[in-house]
């Protein structure tokens, strides 16, 4: 672990280290890269950057403005475990070389920014998060319809159904639908590949806590690890994804976090916890409902307050409404409870340590910028404790089978990516506090945003041609 510009020089020439490889994140959570020699890469490349056209990056500058800065981050260091040659992995964050600001559309910045706004309130000085970031491991995907029509065909639960049948009567080591939770091998057939994918991990820094098969037949799974605060979070939950995804490419197998990739079975989430800091006290650790503090039942109030705007980084993609429906525990309304996994904001009760007293909001997947999608949940929290907004009672019974009456005053998750965005316009002013996000920004992520959902909305839907081809 590198702390200092210097321990990385020094681990570069220990370890004949012959390339730098620089990954920054772009807006929508996909790491991009840029690789130089070693003999180009000194002390100063941590002062003075390295330029680059930030032109090409989806969502990013004109072409009128175009040159900006990768600041790497020393302590971001790790041994790129995908490449043969020798090359270290450093995770930049992004400056305008003129006025060397932090770029203001670059999402690890403004996680940045979350933090020292987080600290200038004097509510905490830290936020942990423990992301639970759900997966498909896929054999292959077949684009039927020619490369154009946004539709594919997986291993879908038909298609296990259409094998099952055709081999009969050998039904032997074949996921029963819905019960990929937790049977051993031979039933779990992923199970040597999400090994692979926990030794790399551990490679490369980062202390898995547990792995198994997750409900969806398809070879669903989930790989734990140790939260951690919000930027090096956000860094490990791309770090994570680009191992899951390598690992399976080295397989011959295709890593989705698609939240919604089959109709009919269990959805990839990616649950958060989350806890609020402050010289080394849990501030959500208390004796109010389930061992909350007041602080904690107020920052639940926030995250309910805002919750469909804050899907619209949580749950960025037309696909994660898909996900967000009753009976697959995803969940559907922005409720709370220390026993309901049908409520969007869960309360652990597995440990009586206030040590480890905290949220788990289960509504954000893995189709999120995870610097965004925190920042976002942060901040309503903050907003939620600044103006004690209560969040009201729990609701501890199953949401899935409660009767609309009972329902009456519970919001719900957004249906739609366009209610999402529709919520994000009408409801901003709590990612504006402290300059953590801006205008400039959030105007870029809804313009991207609505072309994304228009963009679905001109293309006739196969589901479609079922229900009325023949009409
Ligand atoms: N896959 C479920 C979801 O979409 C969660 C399943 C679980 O971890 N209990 O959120
Ligand atoms: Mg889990
Ligand atoms: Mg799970
Ligand atoms: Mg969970």
């Amino acid at each position: 672990q590198c702390q200092t510009p210097d321990d990385v020089l020094r681990v570069i020439s220990e370890k004949g280290i012959a390339f730098i490889d620089l990954k920054f994140s772009d807006p929508f959570g996909q790491w991009q890269h840029l690789t130089i020699p070693a003999h180009e890469f000194s002390a100063e490349s941590f002062e003075n950057g390295i330029p680059f056209d930030g032109s090409s990056i989806r969502g990013w500058k004109g072409i009128q403005e175009s040159d900006m800065l990768l600041i790497p981050d020393p302590k971001s260091a790790f041994i790129d475990p995908f490449i043969d040659d020798p090359t270290i992995s450093l995770v930049c964050d992004v400056e305008d070389p003129i006025t060397r600001e932090p770029y203001n559309r670059d999402p690890r910045q403004i996680a940045k920014k979350a933090i020292e706004f987080l600290k200038s309130t004097g509510i905490g000085d830290i936020a942990y998060f423990g992301p639970e970031a759900e997966f498909f491991i896929f054999d292959d995907i077949k684009f039927v319809n020619g490369p154009n029509i946004a539709y594919y065909e997986v291993d879908s639960i038909e298609g296990w159904w259409n094998t099952a049948r055709e081999e009969m009567p050998n039904l032997g080591y074949k996921t029963p639908y819905k019960r990929g939770y937790f049977p051993v091998p031979p039933l779990d057939k992923m199970f040597d590949i999400r090994r692979d994918m926990v030794k790399t991990l551990e490679e490369v820094g980062i202390t898995v806590e547990r792995e198994h098969h997750e409900v969806g037949t398809a070879g669903q799974g989930e790989i734990n690890f140790r939260f951690s605060d919000l930027v090096t979070t956000g860094d490990n939950v791309l770090k994570y994804k680009y191992v899951l995804r390598n690992v399976g490419y080295r397989h011959g197998k295709f890593v989705t976090f698609l939240p919604k990739p089959i109709a009919g079975d269990n959805g990839s989430g990616m649950h958060t916890h989350f806890s609020i800091w402050k010289g080394g006290e849990n501030q959500f650790a208390g004796d109010q409902y389930a061992g909350l503090s007041e602080v904690a039942l107020y920052a639940i109030g926030g995250i309910i307050k805002h919750g469909k705007a804050i899907a619209a980084f949580t749950n960025p993609t037309t696909n994660s409404y898909h996900r967000l429906v009753p009976g697959f525990e995803a969940p559907v309304r922005l409720a709370y409870s220390a026993r309901n996994r049908s409520a969007a904001i869960r309360i652990p009760m597995g440990s009586a340590s206030p040590k480890a007293k905290r949220i788990e909001v289960r509504f954000p997947d893995a189709s999120s910028n995870p610097y965004l999608a925190f920042t976002a949940l942060l901040m309503a929290a903050i907003d939620g404790i600044e103006n004690k907004i209560h969040p009201g009672e729990p609701l501890d019974k199953d949401i899935y089978s409660l009767p609309p009456e009972e329902l009456a005053n519970v919001p719900s998750t957004p249906a739609s990516l366009q209610e999402a965005i529709d919520a994000l316009k009408e409801d901003m002013d709590f990612l504006l506090k402290g300059g953590v996000m801006d205008e400039d920004f959030i105007n870029m992520w809804i313009e991207t945003k609505q072309e994304e959902v228009d963009a679905i909305r001109l293309v006739p839907h196969p589901k479609e041609f079922e229900l009325y081809y023949d009409i």
